[in-house]
């Protein structure tokens, strides 16, 4: 960690804004005083791995050469267009006042927490739709869901204009697809990936963690565990794409009560190895499983991820 991100942050109630003409406003005067503002989107309910990603905006790593951030906000949004009919928009987990004194903890200046019907007023004639990259992984098993991401980080790029926006690794696909649409779309905005924070144990943190009973919890640490054991057996020479996967999916339908998929992939096309492919040395480990209702992804890059050690048996 740099000094930045180790120095105390002022403790200090961010600004909460809804309307997103008071937003416009409040930006267009940080940006006259020569402001650089960074951004993290989020859907609240926050926790440390959240806090991360305005920590990365503080104090970028050094690798990546990016200036901090010097006025920070945060959006607070569960947004109704990425979750699909059966999800679980309306039990998502929501707690804004929370949300506020945590991110206010971190230094946050602006927490933005408008409603759908500020966000959506004319409803949705135009999306963004990043193709591909979206073919794999989550996107066959949420139909809409990855537009639904890419419309609506690109409508608060649009309203926040930032010079740097972080984002979590643990969304992998995610990540992804948004630096794909930054570049295809050419928005000013320089991307910063964050590495996954997580529990004691090696569960990744996620604000869905809080749907699962004590004894699904205590099972859920299973994917990192597995994806742990596929990253040993990778580093330990085990480079058939066939053998790495069945291990991972058999370790992880183990622990879990059904998996959406276990893959070994390309981390740039995101696409997976197959059969008798030789894993190369960079490989994407990636997980979504589900228990007790409640569903799960994970992953982890070889070469660039630390495996979750803790959580190896
Ligand atoms: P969400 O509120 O789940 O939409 O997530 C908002 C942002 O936080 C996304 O960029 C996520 O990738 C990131 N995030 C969520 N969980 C973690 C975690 N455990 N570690 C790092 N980043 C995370």
């Amino acid at each position: 960690m740099s000094d930045v991100a180790r120095a105390p942050v002022p403790q200090r109630a961010p600004r909460t804004i809804v309307d997103p003409a008071e937003l416009a406003q409040a930006l267009t005067e940080a940006r006259a005083a020569g402001e650089r503002i960074g951004f993290v989107p989020t859907m609240g309910a926050l926790h440390e791995g959240h806090l991360r990603l305005v920590d990365a905006l503080r104090a970028p790593p050094p690798s990546t050469g990016l200036s901090p951030a010097t006025l920070l906000v945060a959006s607070v949004f569960v947004n109704p267009t990425q979750f699909g009919p059966n999800e679980d928009l309306a039990r998502y987990p929501r707690d804004l006042e929370g949300d506020r004194q945590k991110l206010g903890s971190r230094g946050v200046h602006i927490v933005f927490a408008p409603t759908p019907e500020l966000m959506y007023p004319q409803g949705e004639a135009t999306r963004v739709r990043v193709s591909q990259l979206t073919d794999h992984l989550c996107g066959p098993f949420r139909p809409g869901h990855f537009e639904g991401v890419t419309t609506v980080v690109a409508k608060f790029f649009g309203m926040i204009g930032p010079c740097l926006a972080s984002f979590g690794r643990k969304d992998y696909q995610q990540l992804a697809v948004l630096r794909r649409m930054v570049k295809d779309l050419h928005f000013p905005v320089e991307m910063l990936g964050v590495p996954t924070c997580r529990e004691a144990d090696g569960l990744a943190m996620s604000s869905r963690n809080a749907y699962l009973s004590a004894t699904d919890r205590a099972r859920a640490v299973g994917i990192p565990r597995a994806i742990s054991q596929a990253l040993r057996a990778h580093a330990g020479g085990e480079r058939r794409a066939g053998t790495l996967r069945a291990e991972l999916a058999r370790n992880v339908a183990a622990a879990m009560d059904s998996v959406d998929y276990a893959e070994v992939a390309d981390p740039d096309t995101l696409q997976p190895f197959e059969g008798d492919a030789a894993v190369p040395d960079r490989a994407l480990f990636v997980v979504a499983a589900r228990i007790g209702g409640t569903r799960l992804i994970d992953n982890a890059v070889s070469s660039e991820d630390s495996p979750a050690t803790s959580a190896v048996p």
